[in-house]
């Protein structure tokens, strides 16, 4: 394709997204996917300047299609911003600004990822609220706007003035609005700047009012006739007149501050309530802004950093399915290698059957990849724009791909399982688990080599790890091990043995027991002994465990009663404690309230063994400490009469508490 037939495809191309995006706030494609194409339609337009198109989105704001919404006219428009996506970027838009004579400071603001919008009051009432629209017409969204509870209404200052901001939706609020909506089977918001979109430019205010939007205020048109000048002094004007602002912006003397700036909200953003998309870098003072000016589509003395894409498109080239150690099959994407975020992804999660056919992702799709932190890539939904002819639909597996015994899945649940307890899949899987950082943390022990380990026979149960040291000659052998690796490896296994018993029955990989269920049952049982003699009565009747937990240990310990017994003897048995002090008078304790209560509720007075370290249970067993019994006590204080356990009355308890 000839330079002139590609800007004409991308330009077509990217008026096509635009209209979508700015007049029925629908994402075609990953924002990241646009700016990247609208950055390839730049440096073409830049090369062959002859060819630029006059509907070319890079010489307009936005995107405005007829609506039945009152027009307005701004005589200062509202403009865009230009990208920066790298140190690199900015640090040559510094550059091209010092180039000039100019020796600016910049004020930092975080680019709120919601909806531009303008604000006009007359003597200190708010009269006019419009969209950006084309940056030169907007819409009348004044009823609308009246609704959102941080834009003042009525200023204690009798202002005339026009300011710009961005209403946005609380992340908070955007999850409740979806909760509401799955439970009336209604359509779900994409993300928050779509949904705020969508409800600023409803034409029944009353649902606008609903969705519960807010609003962040940068920037005063005219802000010479307030005496400010500079963006900072402006900054700190409108929060003085009662308006919000964002309270995250910052002076920065150089552009290394930026930097700085930029680094300390690439990860802190994300504890926000309100989705963030940058970083907005302007030059501060306005006189020197009015030298630099202004392009036809963004000013020249600002710029827009872009945080790294967290969600891109790439191809899915396959599905394998993985299994884990329970058994469940994992079905994962093979794509198209994607930098995600600052890494490379070949891999992505698709959960189970449902996630897949319920989004109709097939092989050979254009699909979006999300990743967000630590947690492993997920597709988020395929592009269906993309989409070939003749794909597919998605058929799940029968067989387990690693020992091929039929798959099973559960009538409430969504995953696939093989039932296999001897199947290599699973038992790699617990091996990796057992090794991994939350659990053992063996550094070292991962799986790559657990597969080869576990080929070459010298792992098949975790308490084989504890024999590797017999074949350290062997092991150095093995392809990208060597002495020191191995002798890492072998010294990170012995130490693992002085994990606490909470890590040590996380590692385990009991069904329904992860780290948070594990530090419960430690303040209870205090060593792998104990675990194996608890009974389910005993499990079932701690707070936060459940039936399915209660029969899941109950099973394994019966289960694996040798395994656990070899794991003491090579020296992993961790005792605890009941931390006591004068204050947890009931640390280590089972308590066991029965009967009605005269001057506490049940709730009172669990709370109140919660406080004194004790574990407030609803089931009597061995393990109970005492009972407390009020009047009408039936089968709990029958039940502790015949275990012999300790009935104590409601007086007796007060006496403990001192209440
Ligand atoms: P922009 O969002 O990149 O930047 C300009 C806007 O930032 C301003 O108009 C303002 O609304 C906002 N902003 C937020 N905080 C601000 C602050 N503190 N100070 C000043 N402004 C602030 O530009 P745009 O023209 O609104 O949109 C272009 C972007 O929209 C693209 O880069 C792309 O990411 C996205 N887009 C996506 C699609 C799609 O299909 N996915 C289509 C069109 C546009």
């Amino acid at each position: 394709m000839n330079p002139q037939e590609k800007i004409k495809e991308l330009v077509e191309l990217l008026n096509k997204y635009s209209q979508e995006y700015y007049n029925n706030d629908v994402s075609l494609v990953s924002d990241f996917e646009y700016d990247s194409l609208l950055r390839e339609l730049e440096n073409l337009e830049k090369e062959y300047p002859d060819y630029i198109l006059p509907n070319s989105p890079t010489k307009r704001v936005g995107d405005f299609s007829e609506s039945e919404l009152e027009k307005i006219y701004y005589k200062t428009p509202m403009l865009s911003l230009a990208n920066v996506f790298n140190e690199n970027e900015l640090i040559e838009f510094d550059n091209r600004i010092k180039k000039e004579g100019f020796n600016p400071k910049y004020v930092c603001e975080l680019k709120i990822d919601g909806i531009a919008s303008n604000a006009n009051y007359s003597s200190g009432i708010f009269i006019l609220g419009s969209t950006r629209g084309n940056g030169v017409v907007g819409e009348n969204i004044t009823s609308n706007m009246k609704t959102i509870k941080s834009l003042p209404q009525v200023l204690s200052n009798n202002l005339d003035i026009e300011l710009r901001g961005e209403v946005y939706m609380k992340k908070s609020v955007f999850n409740y609005l979806n909760d509401i909506r799955k439970e009336k089977s209604e359509e779900l918001f994409k993300n928050p700047r779509n949904a705020a979109g969508g409800s600023l430019r409803q034409l029944n205010p009353k649902i606008t009012e609903e969705r519960k939007l807010d609003i962040f205020n940068y920037t005063i048109v005219n802000p010479e006739k307030y005496g400010l000048h500079n963006q900072y002094e402006a900054l700190k004007f409108l929060e003085k007149n009662g308006f919000s602002v964002n309270p995250n912006y910052e002076l920065c003397n150089d552009i290394n501050e930026v930097i700085k700036y930029i680094e300390k909200w690439k990860d802190t953003r994300k504890e926000l309530d309100y989705e963030t998309d940058g970083v907005v870098i302007k030059v501060n003072d306005f006189s020197m802004q009015e030298r630099i000016g202004y392009t036809v589509k963004s000013p020249k003395w600002a710029v827009a950093y872009k945080f790294p894409a967290i969600e891109v498109e790439t191809k899915m080239l396959d599905i394998v399915f993985t299994v884990g150690r329970t058994g469940n099959i994992t079905p994962n994407a093979v794509l198209e290698p994607v930098m995600i975020a600052g890494s490379l992804v070949q891999r992505a999660t698709l959960n189970n059957e449902d996630f897949i056919t319920e989004r109709d992702i097939r092989i050979g799709d254009y699909v979006l990849v999300r990743k967000a932190g630590e947690i492993i890539p997920e597709v988020v939904r395929v592009s269906f724009e993309r989409r070939s002819d003749g794909l597919e639909p998605f058929k799940m597996i029968q067989v387990c791909p690693e020992c091929h015994q039929t798959l099973v899945r559960a009538k409430d649940e969504a995953v696939h399982y093989c039932l296999n307890e001897e199947c290599p899949g699973r038992i790699k899987a617990g091996l990796v688990y057992f090794a991994s950082r939350g659990c053992m943390n063996i550094e070292g022990l991962g799986e790559k080599l657990v597969e080869d380990l576990f080929n070459l026979g010298y792992i098949k149960k975790i308490t084989d790890i504890y024999g590797l040291y017999k074949y350290r000659m062997q092991l150095e052998n093995i392809e990208g091990l060597g002495e020191k690796s191995v002798s890492a490896l072998l010294d990170a296994i012995e130490k693992s043995k002085e994990n606490s018993l909470d890590k040590v029955i996380t590692s385990l990989g009991i069904r329904f027991v992860g780290s948070k269920v594990a530090k419960i049952l430690t303040k209870i049982f205090f060593s792998l002994d104990e675990f194996l003699t608890a009974t389910y009565e005993d499990y079932v009747g701690i707070k936060d465990i459940g039936t399915s937990t209660a029969k899941s240990l109950v099973n394994y310990f019966k289960k694996n009663y040798n395994l656990i017994k070899e794991l003491e003897s090579l020296g992993i048995n961790p005792i605890e404690e009941a931390i006591t002090n004068e204050e947890q008078i009931f640390a280590g304790m089972t308590i066991v309230l029965t009967g009605k209560l005269e001057s506490l509720t049940r709730d009172e007075a669990s709370e109140i063994i919660e406080k004194l370290g004790g574990n407030a249970s609803t089931s009597v067993s061995k393990k109970t400490s005492f009972v407390v019994c009020g009047s009408d006590a039936g089968s709990k204080r029958t039940k502790a009469l015949e275990l012999g356990i300790k009935i104590i009355s409601e007086d007796e308890f007060l006496d403990l508490v001192k209440r």
